[in-house]
């Protein structure tokens, strides 16, 4: 097995050959066929790459290529984005009258699915508390066709023990699908626990520079070609170029993620004890409560940290202005460190109740990127040495 950097420039070669150095951007929503037998037989042909752009695009198979072996899964599909890669799975493997597990500490946009619209086209739900072994295993019932984890969670970086909800879930003949975006497949990979399918927003990490919106789905080749099937009726199709930029992308993720994970774990130990900060999320330092589970798991924690402020909105909104190279965004992932206040982001997305569960106000959300570590934690110093002193 070839190492993880050798993967991200080889993998997309084997499923389309060409002998120009970079790959090509297929630029076309249809390819022609010869004959009427071959036609047929492409129209059906699942997750294949040269019938009709919706169906299939070589960009798109050259993507799913490089995430399948670095997940280590069988097969990958790329959508227009993380929520579709979402949205697409779940309508594929649940119906009306099923039951659905989440986490309560989730996306934003994973939560409103798993609250408003889930139930709404007559699938229950339970969100659990991911922290407790246990409320996995409390929160089954008979109709459980489907567990949904996320972990590290965004924003408040909680670790899901992915083995002991596999473990949970196959005794039960339940699929379970995992989150991996903020981990990336460098510092976790979910199937090595038993997990059947990994979702990525590789609007974040695998594509790393806030340029593309785009989505994978790795796992099993039947699982992929019954949400193929569903696919090309919700039609969430990824742009051929966005696909070609993502392809580039993901060739420097081995070298981007090693310095997001330095950055990620010096702001959080040098923020840890400072008086504006009540509590760092982040699973990095021996103090996390989590942190066993998370470095049994992971081999590494990642570029995105919760801190929560004692001055609740207003401090963490102040810290926020004051930050030099973090800017106000709702992203995360790229080589440019983003922060965010993940309880304003939401609002559209979910009530201001579902809010007040999920996300502690006085929370910022910041997404180290691959700036030198000193600037980053110079930076985040002085702004929080200035919010206190403004309190
Ligand atoms: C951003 C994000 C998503 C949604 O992905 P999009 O590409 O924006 O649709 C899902 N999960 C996590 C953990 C995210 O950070």
């Amino acid at each position: 097995m070839p190492g993880k950097s050798t993967i991200t420039v080889h993998a997309d070669r084997k499923v389309h050959p060409d002998r120009s150095v970079a790959p090509p951007i297929y630029q076309t929503a249809a390819f022609s066929v010869e004959d009427a037998e071959t036609f047929a037989q492409a129209a059906v042909d699942r997750r294949g790459k040269d019938f009709y752009t919706r169906y299939g695009n070589p960009n798109h198979a050259q993507v799913a290529a490089v995430v399948a072996e670095l997940e280590g899964t069988a097969a990958a599909l790329v959508t227009a984005s993380g929520m579709a890669a979402l949205t697409t799975a779940v309508l594929a493997l649940v119906s009306a009258g099923d039951h659905v597990i989440g986490q309560k500490s989730t996306y934003g946009g994973t939560a409103s699915v798993l609250l408003n619209l889930l139930p709404r086209l007559g699938v229950s739900t339970t969100l659990v508390n991911q922290t407790e072994p246990e409320a996995f295993a409390k929160a089954l019932t008979p109709k459980t066709r489907l567990i949904l984890v996320e972990t590290p969670s965004n924003p408040l970086l909680q670790v899901t023990d992915l083995r002991a909800v596999a473990d949970l879930a196959r005794a039960h003949d339940v699929l379970t699908l995992t989150d991996n975006t903020f981990a990336t497949p460098l510092n976790q990979r979910p199937t090595d626990w038993g997990i059947d399918l990994v979702r990525h927003s590789a609007t974040k990490y695998l594509n790393g520079h806030s340029d593309v919106s785009a989505g994978v789905l790795a796992g099993p080749a039947e699982l992929l070609d019954r949400i193929w099937d569903v696919g090309l009726l919700t039609g969430a199709v990824l742009g051929p170029i966005d696909a070609w930029l993502l392809l580039r992308g993901m060739c420097t993720l081995p070298l981007r993620v090693p310095r997001h994970n330095t950055n990620g774990m010096a702001l959080a130990e040098a923020l840890n004890d400072h008086p504006a900060v009540s509590r760092v999320h982040y699973p990095g330092p021996t103090t996390h409560p989590q942190h066993e589970l998370a470095a049994d798991q992971m081999s590494g924690f990642g570029g995105v940290l919760g801190i929560e402020f004692t001055g609740g909105f207003e401090m963490a909104d102040a810290f926020l202005g004051r930050l030099r190279y973090s800017r106000r965004s709702a992203s995360l992932g790229g080589v440019e460190s983003l922060a965010v206040h993940p309880a304003s982001m939401w609002r559209g997305m979910l009530s201001e109740d579902q809010l007040a569960e999920s996300v502690p106000p006085g929370l910022v959300r910041l997404a180290a990127g691959t700036e030198d570590t000193a600037d980053l934690v110079a930076d985040v110093l002085a702004a929080a040495d200035a919010v206190l002193t403004a309190n």
